[in-house]
């Protein structure tokens, strides 16, 4: 046995066919093969997730019980595994406490820094948190912004008291409160409020003060508080959450409260002491708005001899940043506005500058949203990560990731039941002549388009403004496959996702976000074929079309026709179980005693897509199920619940649904995230297809394989962040490729023709 491998044996989670693999120890292993042939599934749901249980168990009852639960993975063992570190995709949590700074760790060294390098010194490091009542800003508790009521919603100032000048519903005409106002004698009940003086005005503002209410149904005057509008609002509304209210209240809350910009620290949620503090003339406010690039200059001319610890560890801290594509953050965005690559990139710069040795560190697909500009530095920071003594292991598609590899596993050949073997394990250098389809695109990529397509129009987008973007001209031409390319931040998303859309009606974006859909939906039920196939099961057996529905008649009465039962447990995760009365196949019996063709409803909804076009020839159904293949997903089942879909599944399945509709606008948001480079090429296919169609396509995307497929090209940049927002070029890949100004271009060419 191997005791510098991490062995694998009888793997079979999902689609694994009983494999086994050898990882080996301190070295960096990319996992490779086409979407769906099984990657996450040996990778997540197999090695990472034995280590994760592993490790919780090691944990007294007390904290287990107060942990995930994982279960034992579906493989015979593993042996030698390390403890692993999971670096995912999953975004940062929304709490907007949380930003860049605070989850980088940079924030505290900078608190530390200005705590002791900083003039006047005014405290400990506490006095320079925003979540710490020393240090936050009292107006606002740290939160930057505040709320405050938009009196111009609030009232009409063209009618009375008498005409309901007030809307918001606890102040309607005749109510308590309402009688607070009209039954004072302060004000003229039938003057509308354009009207009154500048003291009535402030009264009825910002009032506060004891009088008599004229009350006819108490038999006259009684005494009450009189409070001004505003006054009113402040105290009783502004502290409510909004969740907490309900129907017309709510509607009414959420017209006239806003959230504006804290005026007591404009922003920047500080006290006025922390803001006062300086370190060489900067302000730590100042400082966490800068993008990091700029900032690790400033943090380097610190020249406090007391601090010079801190001040390495920050500039180390910042470079790593920087070094992994993202010096143009800044340290006080929320965490909750970055992308899922940014979010992943993140969380690698916290890990990065850890000690620690002998860890498994596990990645999935690290070079999303980055360009190839920066995926030579993500590379030499995992070959930094295994050269401190880590095992590395990496689910990955970009070929220089791959070909920076101490070794490869190829899983597929195919998606689904067609994958889930490994079709090579070795050094890199073997992998292009192993014949697999990850194999033979190694190394051999397609040349740029040919022959360009001619624009029937262009979508024109002027002075777009926003974030980085000042004063953007483009116009994106329709009718052909438009490439918005630039390194990451330089602003493709904020031009193309912000403005286009804005154009005309009939933009759709295609991004890989979840299908808002309930635990029953499934890609029968999204693309609306099961409602013809349960039409088809009534027609053949007479029964009613209810009988045939999971979440009606027909469902399991065990499980509501999930198939699953989930048992909620105080302080953990739901438990999930198979329903013992159906046994997981969600109808009853009543219903699975009727065929059609000789299948069970359950027995339809596990047909694989590609298996069901052979059953139902109705047009109405094949076509659909045939798109479905059409775009690579001939491999899931009919029935699959749409959570286990990946993100690439879900965009391809959306993209199903528009395929063969003449015309629209399709904007694509990185769409080859998730796909190996045969993938790629399918997918380059289906977008021309849109093309022909008589569609617009609009890609934002790094792939070069794509961008070299595309009639034209928009380039963003040159930079990020600051350093970028512009338009650096425009006109096709070859041009592009000539184009001296552009890093995009550089890497064109660097393609082998
Ligand atoms: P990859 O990572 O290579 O894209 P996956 O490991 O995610 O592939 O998927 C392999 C196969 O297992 C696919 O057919 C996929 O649909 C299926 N699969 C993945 N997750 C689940 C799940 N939770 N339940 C059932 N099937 C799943
Ligand atoms: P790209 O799509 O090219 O990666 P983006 O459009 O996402 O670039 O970002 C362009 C710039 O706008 C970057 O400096 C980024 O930090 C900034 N930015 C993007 N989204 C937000 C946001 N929600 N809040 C603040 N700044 C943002
Ligand atoms: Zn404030
Ligand atoms: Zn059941």
């Amino acid at each position: 046995m191997l005791s510098d491998h991490i062995r694998v044996v009888g793997a079979r989670e999902h689609n694994l066919a009983d494999i086994s693999v050898d990882i080996p120890k301190h070295r960096l292993t990319v996992v490779t093969g086409v979407s769906g042939s099984g990657k996450s599934s040996l990778v997540f749901d197999t090695v990472a997730a034995e280590a994760r249980r592993q490790l919780n168990e090691t944990f007294t009852s007390f904290v287990r019980n107060r942990l995930p639960r994982y279960g034992q993975p579906d493989v015979d063992a593993i042996e030698n595994l390390p403890a692993a570190i999971v670096v995912d995709q999953q975004r940062i949590g929304g709490n907007v406490r949380s930003t860049v700074g605070t989850v980088t760790e940079i924030y505290s060294l900078m608190r530390l820094l200005w705590s002791r390098a900083g003039r006047p010194f005014i405290g400990y490091s506490n006095a320079f948190s925003f979540n710490d009542p020393q240090g936050m800003c009292r107006e606002c508790t740290g939160l930057g912004r505040v709320r405050t009521v938009d009196v111009d919603r609030l009232v009409d100032l063209d009618r009375s008291l008498n005409e309901g000048a007030i809307r918001f519903p606890s102040f309607q005409v005749g109510g308590w409160v309402w009688r607070t106002f009209a039954g004072s004698g302060l004000f003229d009940n039938d003057k509308p409020l354009r009207a009154y003086t500048p003291e009535e005005w402030r009264l009825f503002l910002h009032g506060d003060g004891d009088v008599t209410v004229d009350l006819p149904s108490r038999g006259g005057a009684v005494p009450a508080r009189f409070e001004g509008l505003v006054t009113r609002m402040e105290r009783v509304w502004l502290p409510k959450d909004p969740d907490s209210l309900k129907g017309r209240t709510r509607e009414a809350f959420e017209r006239v409260v806003v959230q504006r910009e804290c005026p007591e620290c404009r922003g920047t949620r500080l006290s006025a002491a922390a803001l006062s503090c300086r370190v060489n003339g900067h302000g730590i406010a100042e400082c966490a708005a800068m993008e990091a690039a700029d900032l690790v200059e400033v943090i380097r001319a610190v020249d406090d001899p007391g601090s010079a610890t801190v001040v390495t560890a920050l500039v180390a801290q910042l470079e790593r940043l920087c070094a992994i594509g993202l010096g143009y953050l800044t340290m006080d965005r929320p965490t909750s506005t970055l992308s899922g690559g940014e979010s992943q990139r993140v969380k690698m710069v916290r890990h990065l500058g850890s000690s620690l040795t002998d860890m498994l560190y596990v990645f999935d697909e690290p070079s999303v949203g980055l360009h190839p500009h920066d995926v030579t530095q993500l590379t030499e920071l995992l070959c930094a990560l295994r050269d401190r003594g880590n095992t590395v292991l990496v689910v990955e598609h970009d070929p220089d990731v791959i070909a920076a590899a101490d070794h490869v596993i190829d899983i597929g050949p195919g998606p689904g039941r067609e994958g889930g073997r490994v079709g090579y394990q070795g050094p890199v250098a073997g992998l292009a002549a192993a014949g697999t389809p990850t194999g033979r695109f190694f190394g051999h990529r397609p040349a740029p388009r040919a022959v360009t397509r001619t624009p029937t129009g262009a979508i024109e987008i002027r002075g777009a403004t926003r974030h980085n973007l000042r004063g953007v001209d483009v116009d994106i031409p329709t009718g052909v496959l438009t490439a918005v390319t630039g390194v990451a931040g330089s602003g493709k998303s904020t031009l193309v996702r912000g403005f286009l859309p804005e154009t005309r009606p009939d933009v759709v974006v295609v991004d890989q976000s979840a299908i808002h859909a309930s635990r029953r939906s499934s890609p029968a039920t999204y693309t609306g074929i099961l409602d013809h196939i349960r039409a088809l099961f009534a027609a053949a057996t007479g029964a009613d079309a209810s009988l045939f529905t999971a979440n009606g008649e027909g469902g399991c009465p065990g499980c509501a026709g999930l198939g699953v039962v989930y048992t909620d447990l105080a302080f953990m995760d739901a438990m999930v179980s198979t329903c013992e009365q159906c046994h997981g196949r969600r109808f009853t019996d009543e219903a699975l005693r009727h065929r059609l063709r000789g299948r069970t409803i359950a027995d339809v909804l596990g047909l694989s897509v590609g298996d069901a076009i052979e059953v139902f020839p109705e047009p109405r159904v094949a076509d659909v199920l045939r798109r479905l293949a059409d775009v690579g997903l001939g491999y899931v089942t009919l029935g699959q619940p749409l959570s286990t879909l990946s993100g690439g599944e879900r965009q391809r399945l959306k993209l199903a649904d528009e395929l063969d509709r003449p015309g629209g606008v399709y904007v694509f948001d990185e769409p080859t995230t998730g796909l190996s480079m045969s993938d790629t090429a399918t997918l380059v296919g289906l977008l021309d297809r849109l093309v022909d169609n008589g569609g617009t396509v609009v890609v934002i995307e790094h792939n070069v394989d794509v961008v070299n497929q595309a009639d034209w090209v928009i380039d963003l940049g040159p930079g990020a962040g600051r350093n970028g927002g512009r338009v650096v070029f425009q006109g096709t890949p070859a041009d592009l490729a000539r184009c001296g100004d552009s890093v995009t271009g550089r890497y064109l060419r660097s393609s082998p023709p």
